[in-house]
């Protein structure tokens, strides 16, 4: 394709005008949304109010005047739109982590003769992590960590729970949510979902497929900022059996009785555990007032759009410079990422991040490159191409400064 065809997409893409929503530093081709979203323009303008007139001036007052006590569930319903969720299926609380070991934790409960947990192998370390201590706590589960295609024939009938992130954080590929959980449901299992590299990036449809379970993340493709709350969905039908073991006071039935009894809230809000990190939410809600009146079939429509167009203008380079595609060409089975293998991956990306394309490296050798369609253009990603062109073809990467590993790649 050529740049003024290029162009053409971009002045005929419905979403063109949410790029203004954002606040994008001048000349920076921004490829990593997937792991820090950028910064909505309604944020900073709510931040100040937040701490200046709510934190500054009320004071506490703010937990009824301002409704800070509600945040974890305000901000829950607009992301169950997202996710395919009703309103009093989401919170917002904590980490991804923290929110994946309660709900694993509840699960198993719901499943108390069984004591296998599946899960890929190539999941993201945390959530592997997470089951690996929820075994310990639990005396010993079997954990069944296996390659994609060892998924279907590891679920049987000992399965507790089967537990993947949709979309996975190196290749992009993208699970079958409705196969799997259909699977996992014919052998009396329950399933979780990872939506971390899902939620705001394109349609999800939870209580579709009849998902048990669902955790996600604020500061990716939903742009709350770094270290942005999580979130957590709990199937109506199971609310009233998921138990909380991690029972702090904001989950009781009524924290402000103070009793010495715990018993939890009879909704979801039985998931929270202390008090909301009302700064960090407050920016998560406020940012989130970029997905207002936006179709996320929309969204979806241009990530592919995107990302195919990646491919295309890449395909030159892979061959010329040993660029592999990890990412799978089918629509059905990719995110809203495109990545490649390449033995220098980790200073090629350097490298390109030294001409103002931001992409990420993920070990042991994954250049990665995130497609966030609320606010790239096409352009953007002709731009991206032409500049990893410079860097290989004048052999940037070679240069010392780009061989140094820094502690966040
Ligand atoms: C980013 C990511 C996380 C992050 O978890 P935190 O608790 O927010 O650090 C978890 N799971 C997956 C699949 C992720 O991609």
């Amino acid at each position: 394709m050529t740049l003024a065809e290029i162009e053409k997409l971009d002045q005929s893409d419905p979403l063109a005008p949410k790029r203004e929503a954002f606040m994008i530093p001048e000349g920076l081709v921004y490829l990593d949304g997937n792991s820090l979203g950028v910064l909505p323009r309604s944020v900073p303008g709510h931040m100040e109010n937040v701490v200046r007139q709510q934190w500054g001036h009320d004071l506490i007052r703010s937990w009824n005047l301002h409704g800070w006590v509600d945040l974890p569930l305000r901000v829950g319903a607009r992301i169950a739109r997202l996710i395919g969720a009703e309103p009093e299926e989401v919170v917002v609380a904590d980490s991804t982590s923290v929110n994946l070991f309660k709900v694993l934790l509840a699960a198993l409960r719901l499943r108390p003769e069984r004591r296998v947990v599946v899960s890929d192998v190539d999941n993201f370390p945390t959530d592997l992590y997470i089951a690996q201590g929820v075994s310990a706590l639990l005396g010993g589960l079997e954990l069944r960590f296996v390659k994609k295609d060892e998924l279907e024939a590891a679920l049987d009938l000992q399965t507790a729970v089967l537990m993947l992130t949709e979309v996975d954080y190196r290749t992009g590929y993208r699970y079958d949510m409705a196969r799997l959980t259909q699977q996992a449901h014919a052998m009396g299992a329950l399933v979780i979902w990872d939506l971390a590299h899902s939620a705001g990036a394109f349609p999800v449809h939870l209580n579709r497929h009849g998902v048990d379970f669902a955790v996600g993340c604020g500061y990716k493709y939903l742009n709350g900022g770094p270290g942005a709350p999580a979130f957590l969905f709990v199937a109506r039908r199971h609310q009233p059996h998921t138990f909380p073991f991690l029972s702090g006071w904001m989950g009781h039935q009524a924290p402000f009785a103070f009793v010495p009894a715990y018993e939890p809230a009879e909704d979801i809000r039985r998931l929270t555990v202390g008090t909301p990190a009302v700064l960090s939410m407050s920016a998560l809600e406020a940012a989130l007032e970029v997905f207002d009146g936006v179709d996320l079939e929309a969204v979806r429509a241009k990530s592919l759009k995107l990302t195919d167009l990646f491919i295309e203008l890449m395909t030159p380079l892979a061959t010329r410079y040993g660029f592999e595609l990890v990412t799978p060409r089918a629509h059905a089975q990719r995110g809203s990422q495109v990545s490649y293998r390449h033995p220098e991956g980790y200073a090629v990306m350097q490298a390109l991040i030294s001409q103002g394309v931001i992409g990420d490296f993920r070990a042991p050798d994954i250049v990665r490159f995130g497609f966030t369609p609320l606010y790239l253009r096409f352009a953007d990603v002709w731009e991206a191409v032409k500049r990893l062109e410079r860097v290989m073809q004048q052999e940037l990467w070679k240069e010392a400064r780009f061989q140094q590993r820094a502690k966040v790649t």
